[in-house]
Parts: C-alpha cells; structure tokens; sequence
C-alpha cells in the first residue's frame, strides 16, 4: 500500500481502475490523484511500452523494422514500481524513468508498441501486476487498451480526452516548455499509429465513461474518476 493511504476509505479487494485515452488527455496525473487519493497501486502502461523502446534504441534494433523488434521482444527486464507518489520503472536494473521521455524514445515508441509480440510480452507483465496488485486492495493502470483489452472486466473504465491544442500545452509544459506547435504535431502523428494499427489500437472500451477534459482542472478530473469508483463500490 502507498504509505499514504487513507485506510477508512478502502477499497474492496480486486479493485481495477481503468483509464485510457491519447497523450495530454491528463491520464497520468488522473490516474496518479485517483490511486493516491483511495490508497491503490498505480501502473503506467505507456512506460511499459517506452522503456522497450528505450531498451530497443540502445540494443541498435532498427525500430521501423517489425519483424526485427519482435525477435527481440522478449529479451528486455522491464520492473515497474507501482507506488502513485513514486512509481518506477527500470530496464535490466537501469533506472530508466528520465530516459524512456527523451525524444528519440517518443519518435520511436508507437511503430515499437504497434509490434504485435511486444503488445503480448507487455500484457504478460501488465496481467503480472495487475494480479499482484488486487491482493493489496487495487490498483488503477492507464494506457491506450486497459479497458479493452488487457482489463476488459475492470469495474471501473474511464477514457480520457482533450481538444488537441490543450492537450499539447500541457505536456509541453511537462515537458520543460518545449515548443507547443511540434509537440502537437509529434503527439497528433502517434495517435494516427496508435488509433490505427491492427492490435490493440487506441479506442473507447465498451462500458467506459467518456470524459473531456479540456475545461476541466486536474483536481475536477481526479474528483470525476473517484465518484466513478465510490458509485461502483456502493453497488458491490
Ligand atoms: O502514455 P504514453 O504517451 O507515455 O505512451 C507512449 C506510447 O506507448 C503511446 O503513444 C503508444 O504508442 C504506446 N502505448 C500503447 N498501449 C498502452 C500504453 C501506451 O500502445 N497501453
């Protein structure tokens, strides 16, 4: 359990959040408030996907090339910590956490995750988790396909979204103030790949609740997903 967790409000065990939606949406900050706020882990599945990446880069796969990413998929040791104050995520015992958001790994992450062997070696772990966390009261995981594919029974399904311009202030903003115009650019080109390829591609999972979060603050979001969580509780 995060060391903060309020214990009067806990959830019952087996708790799965899921929340999904393109980049800038506020998943990550959502998702982090939300398993924070009602004591859960908190898995981010994009991290999964760019520290493969990362681990491809540095073995000198080429990443455009996908019968030569999925020969490798399986040799990268992805560790993912699931603590919402401090979650982490290492390669073969290499903290990778500031590595997996340089450029070269977001240029590269969507053709790697569009790969259909690393999709399965990441569920793999993902489910690994996942199955861990529900024996500690839940967890809350945040991707493109949580609610439809690798939690397709989550009780709790969410899908995020923003007006594009939003979206690309705000993680220019995360991203040090790098310049809005290109950061839009570089994140609509990896919603086309990842709304378009062939497995597990970016959608709203049947029994997900939509939320536009472009008028919205953080706090309000997190707030929406916890109302979503307490209405499901108060019916079990
Ligand atoms: O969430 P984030 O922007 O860090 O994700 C990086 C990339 O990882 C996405 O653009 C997508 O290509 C991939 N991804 C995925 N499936 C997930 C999570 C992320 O394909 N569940």
């Amino acid at each position: 359990m995060p060391s903060n967790a309020p214990s009067s409000d806990r959830p019952s065990v087996g708790l799965v959040v899921a929340i999904d939606g393109p980049s800038g949406s506020g998943k990550s900050s959502t998702s982090r408030g939300v398993a924070s706020r009602l004591g859960l882990r908190y898995l981010d599945t994009g991290a999964m996907y760019r520290a493969m990446t990362w681990w491809m880069l540095r073995a000198g796969v080429d990443v455009q090339d996908p019968a030569a990413v999925a020969a490798r998929a399986d040799e990268a040791r992805i560790v993912s910590g699931t603590d919402p104050l401090g979650p982490t995520i290492t390669v073969d015992g290499v903290d990778v956490g500031v590595a997996i958001r340089g450029e070269d790994v977001t240029g590269a992450v969507s053709p790697v995750s569009a790969v259909p062997e690393v999709r399965a070696r990441l569920l793999e772990l993902q489910r690994e988790a996942i199955a861990e966390a529900t024996t500690d009261g839940g967890i809350v995981v945040e991707g493109r396909d949580i609610g439809s594919v690798v939690a397709p029974d989550a009780p709790v399904k969410a899908y995020l979204s923003a007006d594009p311009a939003a979206r690309a202030a705000r993680r220019a903003a995360e991203e040090g103030g790098s310049d809005v115009a290109a950061t839009e650019a570089s994140l609509l080109a990896r919603d086309t790949i990842d709304s378009g390829r062939a497995v597990s591609p970016l959608v709203m999972a049947d029994g997900a609740v939509h939320i536009d979060t472009t008028h919205y603050t953080l706090d309000e979001v997190i707030g929406l997903v916890v109302e979503l969580v307490e209405a499901v509780e108060a019916r079990a």
